[in-house]
C-alpha cells in the first residue's frame, strides 16, 4: 500500500481575486461536528443564515439562501431560474464575467442582446436604458464589481429603468458583497448572487443568492421547469424554507462557515466594513502610484475597493513577478484575463484580507521584486 505524505499545504497570503484569507473564527467553525441535512438544529442554523444574508444584501426579500457551489453556481441558479428558452435578455458586458453571463444565458436558450464596452469601463444609465428600450427583454443583467477589470458599476437608477420597461434587474455581486456597498432593495435588484470566498472571508463552496418577490412571481409563472434541477431556486426554497423538503445533502460544514463569516460581517457592521475596505484600498492605490505604477481604472470612484487592477510595466515579466511573490513571500495575486492577460496584476483586499499590514507587506514585496529583476 502506498502511504502518502501528511497533508501540509503552504500558508499563502491570498491577495488575489479570490479565494481570500479565511478568518480564524470561520476556520474554527469548519471543525464543528457534522450535522445531517435534515437535522432540526441545522434548520435553525439555515434560518440564522437567511437572516444574516438579508442583512448583508440589504434586502427584505423572503428568498435569501445559499446555493451549494461557488459563485458560478449562483450565476447559473439566478439566470436559470428566471430565464426560459426564447426569453429576451440584455447582458451588459465590459469584462470577463459580463461575457460569461451572456454565454450562460445563451446556453440556456435565452435570446441574448450583449451590450459591450471596453474592459475597465462601466455603463451609464442612458446606455442601459437604450439597450433595454430597444430589446424589450424579460431581464437585464449586469456585473456590479467586474473582478476582471477592477471597475465598479454604479447601480443607481438601473432598477427604475428595468421597471419602466417591465424587465427584471439581475446583478452579479460576487466581489462586492460584504466589502463594497450593496443595496439590493435600494437599487431595485430582482436577482443577485455572490460567493463565499471573496469579501465574506469564507472558503469557496456556498453562493449567496436573493430574489425579489417580483422575480419569484416570474419563477412561479414559468411555462417549463428551471434549466437545472440542482440549481432550481424554487426547489431550493422548499429545502431552505418552510417544508424543509430534502433536495440535496447540503454541507453543514460549509453552512457553519458561511454563517460565521456573515456573523463577522454583522458584528463589524456593514458600513464599518465597507469603510475598512475603502481605506485599505486607498492606501494600496497611493502606494502603487507612489512606486510609479499605473492603475487600470483611472477614476478612483469607479474602482472596486476589494479588487485593484494595476498595469504591468512594459519591461517587466508579469508571470515572473507573480511567481516570485508566491515563492519568496508566500503572497498570491492574480493575473489578467482576456484582453488584459499579461497586462495587469489583480490585487484583492477582500474580507479578512483587507488589512493595513497586508497592504504594507505587498507594497514592500513589489518594491523589492521590481527593483531586483
Ligand atoms: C469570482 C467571480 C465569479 C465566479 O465565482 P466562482 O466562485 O469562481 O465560481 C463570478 N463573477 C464575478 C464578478 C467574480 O468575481
Amino acid at each position: 500500500m502506498k502511504v502518502f505524505d501528511e497533508l501540509n499545504p503552504p500558508e499563502r497570503l491570498l491577495l488575489g481575486p479570490g479565494p481570500s484569507p479565511v478568518h480564524p473564527r470561520v476556520m474554527r467553525a469548519l471543525g464543528a461536528p457534522v450535522l445531517g441535512h435534515l437535522d432540526p438544529e441545522l434548520f435553525r442554523l439555515l434560518d440564522d443564515t437567511r437572516g444574516l444574508l438579508r442583512g448583508a444584501f440589504r434586502t427584505t426579500n423572503e428568498q435569501a439562501l445559499a446555493v451549494s457551489g461557488t459563485g458560478m453556481a449562483g450565476m447559473e441558479a439566478v439566470l436559470g431560474s428566471l430565464l426560459e428558452p426564447g426569453d429576451r435578455v440584455v447582458v451588459c458586458a465590459a469584462g470577463f464575467f459580463g461575457h460569461r453571463m451572456a454565454e450562460l444565458a445563451g446556453r440556456m436558450g435565452a435570446l441574448v442582446t450583449k451590450v459591450e464596452k471596453e474592459w475597465g469601463e462601466v455603463f451609464t444609465p442612458e446606455e442601459v436604458e437604450a439597450a433595454v428600450a430597444a430589446a424589450k427583454p424579460k431581464a437585464v443583467a449586469i456585473v456590479h464589481a467586474e473582478t476582471s477589470t477592477g471597475a465598479l458599476q454604479p447601480m443607481d437608477g438601473l432598477g427604475e429603468i428595468a421597471r419602466r420597461h417591465g424587465a427584471l434587474l439581475i446583478a452579479d455581486c460576487v466581489t462586492s458583497l460584504g466589502g463594497v456597498p450593496v443595496e439590493i432593495d435600494g437599487w431595485g435588484v430582482d436577482g443577485a448572487y455572490s460567493g463565499s470566498q471573496k469579501c465574506l472571508g469564507c472558503p469557496s463552496g456556498m453562493a449567496p443568492v436573493t430574489v425579489s418577490p417580483r422575480a419569484r412571481e416570474v419563477m412561479a409563472a414559468r411555462r417549463r421547469p428551471a434549466h437545472a434541477w440542482y440549481l432550481d431556486l424554487e426547489l431550493l426554497e422548499r429545502y431552505w424554507g418552510g417544508p424543509h423538503a430534502y433536495h440535496h445533502t447540503i454541507s453543514s460544514t460549509l453552512v457553519y462557515a458561511l454563517r460565521e463569516g456573515l456573523r463577522l460581517v454583522a458584528e463589524e457592521g456593514l458600513e464599518a466594513r465597507w469603510e475598512r475596505h475603502r481605506a485599505n484600498a486607498e492606501m494600496l492605490w497611493d502606494g502603487l502610484e507612489a512606486m510609479g505604477l499605473v492603475l487600470h481604472v483611472p477614476d478612483p470612484a469607479r474602482r472596486i475597493p476589494s479588487l485593484t487592477t494595476v498595469r504591468v510595466p512594459d519591461e517587466v515579466d508579469e508571470a515572473q513577478v507573480r511567481g516570485r511573490l508566491r515563492d519568496e513571500y508566500g503572497i498570491e495575486i492574480g493575473a489578467g484575463l482576456g484582453p488584459l492577460k499579461g497586462k495587469v496584476w489583480r490585487i484583492g483586499l477582500m474580507g479578512h484580507g483587507s488589512q493595513k499590514a497586508n497592504v504594507i507587506l505587498l507594497l514592500a514585496a513589489l518594491v523589492d521584486l521590481l527593483r531586483r529583476p
